[in-house]
């Protein structure tokens, strides 16, 4: 995960690493460390434990002078989040940041040891500097040379950038499985894990491939491919805007994103219904005739975007009568799996570099699927330019690390995609109409439950000393149960299961006492009549309900009874409204935990290592 950056220019660039690594911060944020080269030729470092503004804090103390300088935020993997175990990772006279594993660390790291190196942190990091050293010590070369010899004795999925106080004019970066950018400037260049991070100091960027090594110096770029031969990559012109601002009245970015939602949905559907019907304007042609060859679709994802895929699959197997499975990427990236004939793969990511994600993507290519779409919420992200068709959602940056926008926005444009599937297979007219019509109120049904948040922050109040919540839904409300129950235990560190309400008396029902909370999405749908069973077993064994529904499901509001009421909102797009109710549940039972809802510890935004 983690947010890796270098910079090379004629003026001091500790301020161009700092500001860089803010923009950074939401791919891990417990310690930030920053290395320069000073005047004299030596190798300078800060690290912190924390986030940037303490590594800031501290080199406001003690200022950091050099042309040239890394520095990373981590998010740890191997070993805990101390200043020793910070990046950069030094040797001598090299120092390294890196993002990623490297999965062989313990080999190498007892055979420099053998060869007398000191190790002073438990990270696999530490590895890639004295490596480096030892290679230049026996072989010598350039910078690039070395670490030409280094790279392929590595392995793991990982970037680093890689600077040398005998070398005080290059920097040598190497992909190998996490995303890296270099932005060029004019007599000066840049890397980093993300473009984000560079958009105060150009709008012109490379985007490295996979085993590409790049020697970057203040005049020119030169990227090789993992065979060492010279390649040239685009240099590409983004006009990008971070949008981090200011959380105007909001509290929280999260609380600011939930709020957002209403206009992200209309962006992300704005331009895309034409003559009443729906449009993309990213597929040609030629992809419409691809999407009319589908006999069945397999949706790839993670976290929040894997229960997007679940809705997803009943919406596409009820509409466009298009066979669906959903996995977890991690799963099926390992898992020996059987193609079906003409399946296209989807893929959904908020960032577009969720590793696993890519990995599966890269490893259906192999097997014979008949194309792959990406759905990305951020522009020129890997699974984007990788895939066949992408469409991007247009939620707008999304800071909060428990994702939002990115979900209801995910599902609008799922919903979407199945209709444009469907119509090429003959779905009717008339149920395209429908879904329209339906997309085109949802902004509005969503802005008329954030105005009544006040019974939901009084809900609040009875899960903060709780230890578990559950949560239960039937059909395509059960991934939005699962959701439910995923920015609960996100923020505020809860305990929350869901569970397919049918599922209840096949175990969780034992779990069942006079203190634990029971969340019920149930809403006016051929359903519920079977929910509202669930919902007496619950009441039968003294549980504590709260249920969520748009119509009067004969339960009256009683001490051990709340009942939420939603707004009336067709069917088939009720998934995305329901789950607005939930993320304000959590956040406010969060904000009354007092957790760090926009960075919640343990976790990070993109999920860039496996
Ligand atoms: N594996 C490295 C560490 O634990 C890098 C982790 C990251 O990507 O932040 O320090």
């Amino acid at each position: 995960m983690c947010g890796i950056i270098g910079a090379i220019a004629q003026h001091n660039i500790a301020g161009i690493l700092l500001e860089g690594l803010h923009r950074l911060e939401y791919r891990g944020y417990d310690s930030a460390g920053l290395a320069i080269i000073d005047d004299q030729g030596h190798v300078q470092r800060i690290r912190r434990v924390g986030k940037v503004k303490a590594l800031h804090e501290a080199v406001a103390h003690q200022p950091m002078i050099g042309k040239i300088g890394i520095a990373q935020t981590r998010w740890a993997t191997h070993g805990e989040p101390t200043e020793q175990n910070a990046h950069p990772h030094i040797s001598e006279h090299i120092a390294v940041v890196h993002n990623g594993i490297i999965e062989n660390y313990q080999f190498i790291r007892a055979l420099l040891i053998k060869r007398g190196y000191c190790f002073t942190s438990e990270t696999d990091t530490e590895v890639i500097a004295h490596l480096t050293h030892w290679e230049q010590q026996q072989s010598g070369g350039s910078l690039l040379e070395v670490v030409q010899r280094v790279i392929p004795q590595l392995s793991g999925a990982y970037g680093a950038v890689i600077m040398d106080a005998c070398h005080p004019d290059v920097l040598i970066t190497a992909r190998s499985g996490s995303p890296l950018v270099i932005g060029c400037g004019l007599e000066k260049n840049f890397i980093a894990s993300d473009q984000l991070a560079l958009i105060s100091v150009t709008n012109h960027f490379i985007f490295l491939e996979e085993g590409d090594i790049a020697e970057v110096t203040r005049h020119k770029v030169d990227i090789f491919d993992k065979n060492k031969n010279s390649v040239k990559r685009e240099v590409i012109k983004l006009q990008l805007k971070y949008d981090n601002g200011d959380k105007g009245t909001f509290c929280h970015y999260m609380q600011k994103e939930i709020y957002e939602q209403p206009i992200a949905i209309t962006n992300t559907f704005k331009n895309r219904f034409k003559y009443d019907s729906i449009y993309f304007s990213e597929l040609s042609n030629a992809d419409n005739v691809l999407l009319s060859q589908v006999e069945h679709i397999q949706i790839i994802a993670c976290g929040t975007s894997y229960h997007a895929g679940m809705v997803a699959r009943y919406w596409f197997e009820s509409l466009s009568m298009i066979p669906c499975d959903v996995e977890i990427s991690s799963e099926f990236r390992y898992r020996k799996s059987v193609v079906r004939k003409n399946s296209l793969i989807i893929t959904l990511s908020q960032s577009g570099e969720t590793a696993d994600t890519i990995a599966a993507l890269r490893l259906s290519k192999k097997n014979g699927y008949l194309g792959s779409l990406a759905i990305c919420n951020v522009a020129n992200a890997s699974l984007l330019r990788e895939s066949d068709l992408a469409i991007m959602t247009k939620a707008g940056i999304e800071i909060g690390v428990a994702s939002t926008k990115a979900f209801t926005t995910q599902l609008t444009l799922l919903l979407m995609l199945v209709v444009n599937i469907g119509r090429l297979h003959h779905m009717h007219v008339r149920v395209e109409q429908k879904i329209i019509k339906a997309l085109k109120v949802l902004p509005t049904r969503i802005e008329q439950i954030l105005s009544i948040t006040k019974d939901i922050e009084n809900l609040a109040k009875d899960f903060i000393d709780k230890q578990h919540v559950l949560f239960l839904g039937r059909g395509d409300h059960y991934p939005i149960a699962m959701e439910g129950a995923l920015k609960l235990k996100e923020i505020s560190y809860i305990h929350a299961e869901a569970y397919a309400a049918g599922e209840l008396k096949h175990g969780p029902l034992a779990l069942i006492d006079s203190n634990i909370p029971v969340v019920v999405i149930a809403p006016n749908n051929h359903l519920l009549a079977k929910l509202k069973s669930n919902i007496e077993e619950v009441r039968a064994r003294n549980g504590l309900l709260y249920v969520f529904t748009n119509i009067d499901t004969g339960f009256t509001n009683t001490d051990r009874v709340k009942i939420i009421f939603l707004p009336q909102i067709e069917n088939i797009i009720s998934p995305i409204l329901y789950t607005v109710p939930l993320q304000l549940l959590a956040y406010n039972i969060a904000l009354m935990k007092g957790t760090d809802i926009d960075q919640p510890r343990n976790l990070a935004k993109s999920v860039t290592v496996e």
